[in-house]
C-alpha cells in the first residue's frame, strides 16, 4: 500500500467505500490522517468504524477539512455533495489526486496516464506488459480495477501505468503524467455530462495538468481527439506532442490478442508511449506478440470445427463494436442489450464482414430493423439461443463474435457476467457438437 507523509495530520471525508474509496481510506489511515467516512451500504460503514468517524458528509460540518474524497461512481453534476463542498469550501478529489499528492514522497518514478472512450484497459495492460517484459518495475492502477493506492510502491525507476476514466480525471487536479495518452473520444456517459463537448473537455483536462517537458500522445483522428491535440499545440506550452492517428506499424498478424483496426490503434499508441519512456523496438516488438489480452475484449474463447469464438462483451457502444467487426472477414455477429443510441453508425463500414447477425436483449427489435436490409438477421433474445444458432450456421474459417454494442444491464449484472454467459454457451455448443449442423442439414 502507498503511505505518504503528505497526509499526516490532515482531515479527509471519504464518500463511497467500494474498491478505490476503501484503498484511499486505508492509505490515509496508515499515513496518519483523521477520517470521516460514509457509504450507503451499512456493512461497508461498519467495516471501517475503527478507522474513521462514521457520518454522512452531507449532514456533517466539513469546514476545515482538507478534502472530500469521492468515489468516481458518485455523479457530481448538480449533486448535493458538490453544493456541500462549495458551502464548506472544501475541494472534492479522488484517489488519483491523492496518488498525485503522494508522489513527492515515493522513490523517483514516472507515470503514464491513459484515457479515451474505448481501449483504455487494453492499452494500459499492453503498456504495462511491454514495460514488464523489458524488465522495468511497473504496476497498473486506476480504472482497470486496481486502486493505485493499494499497490506496493515501486522501487526507483519504476513506472505507474494508470487507466483514467473521465470521472477520475474530473476528481484530479495535479497529476503531471510523464506520458499522457488520449486514445479516442466518441459519445458515451452523456448522462453524467452536459453534452458531448463537456465529456470531451473532461478527458482533455489530463493535458492541462501536464508538465511542459512531458509527452502528450493523441491516437485517433476523431474530431474531439484532434481538437484536444490542436488546442494543446496552439498553447505552445508542452514540447513533446505526438499524433499517432496516421502512423503505421507492421506485424499485426503476429499479435493474436491485438486483432482488429482498433487494436492496431492501441498497439501504435502503446509503442509511442513506451518509446517516450526509452524502450527500444527490440524490447517492444516481442512483447506485442506475447501479450495475452484481457478477458471480454476480443478474447479468443475457443476454436472448434474450424470456427473461432470471440468474446468482446466489453464492447458496450457502437464505436467499440465497429472495429471488432473489422477484425475478421466472415463473422456471425451477436449483438444487442441495453442500447446507448438508436443507430449503429460506427459499425456500418464493416457490414461486408458480417455473414449474419443474431440479436439479443432489449435492443433486439431496434437492431433487427436497422439491419434488416443490410444482412440476414435472426432475432434470438437470449445469448444461449444466439450462440446455438450462430454455431449451427458457422462454416470452418468463420468467427462467432459477441460484440453487443450495448450495455448489459437489461439481462446481466455487468459486461463480465454477459461474457461468462457467452463462454458457458460456447462450451455447451462445442460439447453438444452443434457447430455447422445447420449447414450439414441443408446439404442432406
Ligand atoms: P475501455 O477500458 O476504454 O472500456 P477496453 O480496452 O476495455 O476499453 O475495450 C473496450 C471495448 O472497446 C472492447 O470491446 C474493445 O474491443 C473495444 N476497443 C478496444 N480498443 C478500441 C479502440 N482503440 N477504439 C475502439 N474500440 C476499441
Amino acid at each position: 500500500m502507498i503511505i505518504s507523509s503528505a497526509f499526516t495530520g490532515k482531515r479527509y471525508a471519504i464518500l463511497g467505500l467500494a474498491r478505490s474509496g476503501m484503498a484511499a481510506l486505508e492509505c490515509l489511515y496508515a499515513s496518519g490522517a483523521e477520517l470521516l467516512a460514509w457509504d450507503n451500504r451499512e456493512e461497508l460503514r461498519e467495516s471501517v468504524a475503527d478507522k474513521a468517524i462514521i457520518a454522512d458528509p452531507l449532514a456533517s460540518d466539513l469546514s476545515g477539512y482538507d478534502a472530500i474524497v469521492v468515489s468516481p461512481g458518485v455523479p457530481l453534476n448538480g449533486q448535493p455533495i458538490a453544493r456541500k463542498a462549495a458551502t464548506d469550501d472544501v475541494p472534492i478529489i479522488g484517489d488519483i489526486e491523492l496518488f498525485a499528492q503522494a508522489r513527492p514522497s515515493l522513490p523517483s518514478h514516472r507515470v503514464v496516464g491513459i484515457t479515451g472512450t474505448n481501449g483504455k484497459s487494453t492499452t494500459t495492460a499492453l503498456v504495462h506488459h511491454i514495460l514488464a517484459s523489458a524488465g522495468v518495475p511497473t504496476v497498473m492502477g486506476g480504472n482497470i480495477g486496481l486502486p493505485v493506492l493499494s499497490q506496493q510502491p515501486l522501487p526507483e525507476g519504476g513506472v505507474y501505468v494508470l487507466e483514467l476514466s473521465s470521472y477520475q480525471i474530473d476528481l484530479t487536479q495535479s497529476l503531471d503524467c510523464d506520458v499522457a495518452l488520449l486514445l479516442n473520444v466518441s459519445p458515451d456517459h452523456l448522462d453524467r455530462y452536459d453534452g458531448f463537448d463537456a465529456y470531451a473537455a473532461s478527458k482533455a483536462r489530463l493535458f492541462d495538468m501536464l508538465g511542459d517537458d512531458h509527452t502528450a500522445i493523441f491516437a485517433s483522428n476523431d474530431e474531439k481527439t484532434q481538437l484536444a491535440l490542436h488546442c494543446l499545440r496552439d498553447l505552445g506550452r508542452v514540447q513533446n506532442i505526438i499524433d499517432t492517428s496516421a502512423s503505421e506499424l507492421t506485424g499485426q498478424a503476429d499479435w493474436p490478442s491485438l486483432q482488429g483496426p482498433h487494436n492496431l490503434q492501441n498497439a501504435i499508441a502503446a509503442v509511442a508511449t513506451v518509446e517516450a519512456l526509452g524502450i527500444s523496438e527490440e524490447q517492444w516488438r516481442p512483447a506485442l506478440a506475447s501479450f495475452d489480452g484481457l478477458p471480454h475484449r476480443m478474447e479468443r474463447v475457443a476454436e472448434a470445427g474450424g470456427v473461432l469464438f470471440v468474446n468482446d462483451s466489453k464492447a458496450t457502444n457502437p464505436a467499440s463494436t465497429g472495429p471488432a467487426l473489422g477484425a475478421y472477414p466472415k463473422i456471425h455477429w451477436i449483438l444487442g442489450g441495453l442500447p446507448k443510441s438508436d443507430t449503429l453508425t460506427e459499425c456500418e463500414p464493416f457490414y461486408d464482414n458480417v455473414v449474419k447477425a443474431y440479436t439479443i436483449g432489449e435492443a433486439g427489435p431496434l437492431f433487427g430493423k436497422l439491419l434488416a436490409d443490410k444482412m440476414p438477421v435472426e432475432s434470438c433474445e437470449m445469448i444461449l439461443t444466439a450462440v446455438q444458432r450462430a454455431a449451427a450456421n458457422a462454416k470452418p474459417g468463420e468467427v462467432v463474435l459477441l460484440s453487443p454494442a450495448c450495455a448489459s444491464f437489461d439481462q446481466f449484472r455487468d459486461f463480465e457476467a454477459r461474457g461468462e454467459c457467452f463462454r458457458t454457451a460456447v462450451k455447451s455448443v462445442i460439447e453438444k457438437n452443434l457447430i455447422g449442423t445447420a449447414i450439414q442439414e441443408a446439404s442432406q
